[in-house]
């Protein structure tokens, strides 16, 4: 069966967006699987640029179909923006394009104020999150205090369990974050309100759709959001988001099993970055840092934060390719680093004198390892223009060969700039 995960093998923002948007050319079902609106994914068609957060980057394709699976964190608010936006850019006629799971968990905005409230108390102690209410939506789901998609069909179902949820949500509130508390009334008619607009892209059941498009021989993407290093048990905990990142993911937020799975594409950057808080053993010094960041815009889609920049770590992509069960990779944003005379690439770390190959999954050690770096040659030629892997200069293809060579896994698609066309194919997709 035809199944294609393209997952973060780093810290998240690795152009998953770009790498969904034209794998789905030749896609038929675009399924997002986890995480919720504190994903952002930017995307340059025609000289476009379009953010979605939680709507499938697949929608640009008219031929693709759209599902947003029992994984994700819904939120209402954002769903029905970015549906508008669409619809206004005349990307999204028809409502058979992208349909929503009624086991989608709700996010409403009690959950966002929490999060907030949760990280200014925290104050040097905090994660870093995007303040988008998704640590508390997960949580009301493992509490089973959850909001479904579903519920909001259902007036009488869904007037009672907001009235159970904010009893609880507005004492936290007011009595501990002393904030004002969330109203039931006004946020019941909002949700019907929103209701109404959202029937149309219902679907009881999105694991049998996936499961009968995979059957029918259809080609199936699953489209990951954030990064490796960001999964809930295998990721840098606590510096991490909420919910779990890595490949398995695919199958539990979507409820299909591994076996359909015939490639597993890990994205990666030719160097890295990550937002928020928490070990980072590649971050360079801050004048390197604001070049890679000014040159590469690397500021967050969903916050506009400034983006901490590094050279590639190979140690940390190793462990993405192991617990990502990786079959290949694509490297991204390789033009950033044109007019680098030398370009620095992580191969071990050292750990209380001792050199190590395999990351320690620890938050404590890896944030006092010592990066040791191979040094290789850079190249000065601007790269956007390049459109054959062989028109690239002989540093930059030593560069994707010592990467391929050191990870041993190959690297499939190599990206030279934020458009479609700025792609060059080393191995076809579907091949
Ligand atoms: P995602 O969440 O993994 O999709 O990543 P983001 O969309 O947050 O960040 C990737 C950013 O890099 C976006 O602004 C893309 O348009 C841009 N981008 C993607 N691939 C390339 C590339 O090869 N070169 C350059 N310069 N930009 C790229």
């Amino acid at each position: 069966m035809a199944g294609i995960v393209v997952v973060g093998a780093q810290w998240g923002d690795e152009g998953k967006g770009k790498v969904v948007d034209v794998f789905s050319a030749h896609a038929d079902l675009v399924v997002r699987y986890q995480g919720g609106a504190n994903a952002g994914h930017t995307l340059v068609v025609n000289g476009v640029k379009t953010v979605l957060h939680l709507i499938p980057s697949g929608v640009l394709h008219p031929k693709c179909s759209c599902m947003i699976a029992p994984g994700v964190v819904l939120d209402i608010e954002e769903v029905v923006k970015e549906i508008r936006d669409l619809k206004a850019a005349g990307v999204l006629t028809n409502s058979e394009q992208l349909k929503i799971s009624d086991q989608c968990t709700v996010l409403l905005s009690y959950h966002r104020k929490l999060d907030a409230a949760r990280e200014v108390a925290a104050g040097n102690e905090k994660i870093g999150t995007t303040g988008k209410g998704i640590g508390p939506a997960y949580e009301d789901r493992a509490s089973r205090k959850a909001i479904l998609f579903g519920d909001l069909f259902d007036r009488e179902r869904l007037k009672g369990k907001l009235e159970a949820s904010l009893k609880e949500k507005n004492f936290l509130i007011e009595k501990y974050y002393k904030q004002e508390p969330v109203e039931v009334e006004p946020l019941f008619n909002r949700l019907v309100e929103l209701a109404a607009e959202l029937e149309p892209y219902r679907s009881k059941d999105t694991s049998l759709v996936v499961h009968r498009a995979l059957k029918a021989g259809k080609k199936v993407l699953f489209e990951g959001a954030q990064g490796t290093m960001l999964d809930l048990l295998h990721g840098t905990y606590p510096y991490v988001t909420s919910s779990s990142t890595i490949t398995g993911s695919a199958c539990i937020g979507t409820g299909i099993g591994p076996s359909v799975m015939q490639k597993i594409v890990g994205i990666t950057k030719a160097y890295t970055t990550r937002v928020g808080s928490g070990p980072f053993p590649t971050e360079m010094n801050e004048t390197l840092s604001e070049r890679l960041r000014q040159e590469g815009g690397e500021f967050g889609a969903t916050t506009g934060r400034p983006r901490r920049c590094g050279w590639l770590d190979l140690v940390a992509l190793k462990y993405a390719i192991r617990v990502n069960g990786l079959t290949s990779l694509a490297l991204m944003k390789l033009d950033v680093l044109s007019g680098h005379e030398k370009i620095e690439v992580c191969t071990a770390y050292r750990l209380d004198g001792v050199e190590i190959k395999e990351l320690p999954v620890s938050s404590n050690d890896l944030s006092r390892v010592e990066p040791i770096y191979r040094t290789l040659n850079g190249w000065s030629e601007d790269l956007r223009n390049v459109r054959a892997i062989q028109d690239l200069p002989q540093a930059a293809r030593d560069f994707i060969q010592f990467i391929a060579t050191e990870v041993a896994t190959p690297i499939d698609v190599v990206s030279v700039g934020p458009g479609r066309e700025q792609t060059l194919w080393i191995k076809p997709l579907f091949s």
